[in-house]
């Protein structure tokens, strides 16, 4: 999960990590109130979850609240790279001496954390490594052996940051690194990390990706997820804890297990459909999961077709069709459902669909015919 700048600041502080001073706000009135709260001069930063939004006019330095309304208002709803602004971030401007790099993330080849310091920083950390790969820092942390204040002092010092800024630095990489691996970040990134005209480091700009993986462990991010503006779909899927991942056509695809629901994705694709989502109901595909799957494809209105795949295991075949027989006296489907039913007992589970609902199914023993089916089902072009 990507945090927004300001959420990322907030972590940030979590582990001592020094930022400006600052608040949100939704509205040109609340971005003005922040910025009496925090003083002027102040900064107005878009809160969008993509970098570069101060060349797209995303962030602007306000003298008074005179000027604070015009930038707010201007900023908010802007479009920056296919987001909308949504929200601002107001902060106390700071007075820049230089603008360093520093961030934290896993190198998986080496098997090490990477930790990346530049006196170059401010810019697109990409085009300096295209341009001048000698003037980023690398340093590989063992997990094992953790991170030395040495280690940090070397690297900062390797990286030519500016005397008056070194041990700050050093100690705020140190710092950085605790975040990364206790807060279970996938990256850390601070772009810029600044040197004040007063001699002070700190971080004014915040790029987190926590580890979605490691949520188990942290009851406190539930605040972040409440923000993210997900798909529709996808925000329904998860209420149901159901894995799935929306795309843009129109066969809607149930399959039991994810390497299943990826090949079906593909062979809907290579018969000429489009899959409308990816969905994994799990193994045991019974009765609640695949009405709340069918509940799920059944809530997007670009689904012209229903694509159910299962391959019985340990589940048997009569298992899967029960399921799905009493799924559909529970969920009023409106699109054409093609089920490919195969494995332990696939017979018997076909004939039991047959049985039962075989005006509402059309079922299919194999998984290209059924992909075919579905696309023609939905008015697509078989190829
Ligand atoms: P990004 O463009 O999305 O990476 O947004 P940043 O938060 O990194 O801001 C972009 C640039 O705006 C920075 O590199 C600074 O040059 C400038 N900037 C941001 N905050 C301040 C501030 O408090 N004072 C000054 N003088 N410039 C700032
Ligand atoms: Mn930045």
């Amino acid at each position: 999960m990507d945090l927004y700048e300001y959420q990322g600041k907030q972590y940030f502080a979590r582990f001592g990590i020094p930022t400006s001073p600052g608040g949100v706000a939704d509205t040109v009135d609340e971005a003005v109130a922040r910025a009496d709260e925090v003083g002027y001069p102040v900064v107005v930063k878009a809160q969008v979850k993509v970098g570069g939004r101060g060349k797209a006019g995303g962030i602007k330095l306000a003298a008074d609240a005179e000027e604070v309304r015009r930038h707010a208002s201007a900023i908010l709803g802007m479009d920056i790279k296919g987001h909308t602004v949504q929200r601002l971030w107001i902060e106390h401007a700071s007075d820049i001496e230089r603008e360093y790099y520093v961030s934290f993330t896993l190198d998986r080849r080496a098997k090490k954390y990477l930790c990346m310091v530049s006196a170059q920083g401010g810019v697109d950390i990409e085009e300096v490594a295209a341009t001048d790969p000698d003037a980023i820092a690398r340093l590989h942390v063992d997990p094992l052996d953790g991170l030395s204040a040495a280690s940090a002092a070397e690297v900062v010092a390797r990286a030519g940051l500016d005397d008056a800024a070194r041990e700050q630095a050093a100690t705020l990489v140190q710092r950085l690194y605790n975040c990364y691996v206790e807060g279970d970040c996938d990256l850390a990134e601070i772009n810029p990390l600044i040197l004040t005209t007063d001699g002070r480091v700190h971080a004014l700009d915040a790029k987190v990706t926590l580890d979605d993986n490691a949520a188990f462990r942290h009851p406190e991010w539930e605040e972040f997820a409440g923000t993210e503006t997900t798909d529709e779909r996808e925000r329904l899927a998860k209420e149901k804890g159901l894995q799935y991942v929306g795309l843009d056509g129109f066969v809607g695809i149930i399959a039991n297990g994810a390497g299943l629901a990826m090949s079906t994705c593909d062979v809907v694709q290579q018969v000429g459909g489009q899959p409308a989502n990816f969905l994994d109901i799990g193994g045991g595909a019974n009765a609640d999961q695949m009405a709340n799957a069918l509940e799920v494809i059944n809530a997007d209105p670009k689904v012209r077709s229903i694509f159910v795949n299962i391959f019985g295991g340990i589940t048997r075949g009569e298992e899967v069709a029960n399921g799905i027989v009493q799924a559909l006296a529970r969920v009023d489907i409106s699109a054409p459902i093609v089920v490919r039913l195969d494995g332990t007992n696939a017979e018997e589970g076909r004939a039991i669909l047959a049985a039962q609902v075989g005006d509402r199914v059309v079922s299919v023993p194999t998984m290209i015919d059924a992909a075919r089916k579905a696309t023609e089902l939905a008015g697509g072009t078989v190829r």
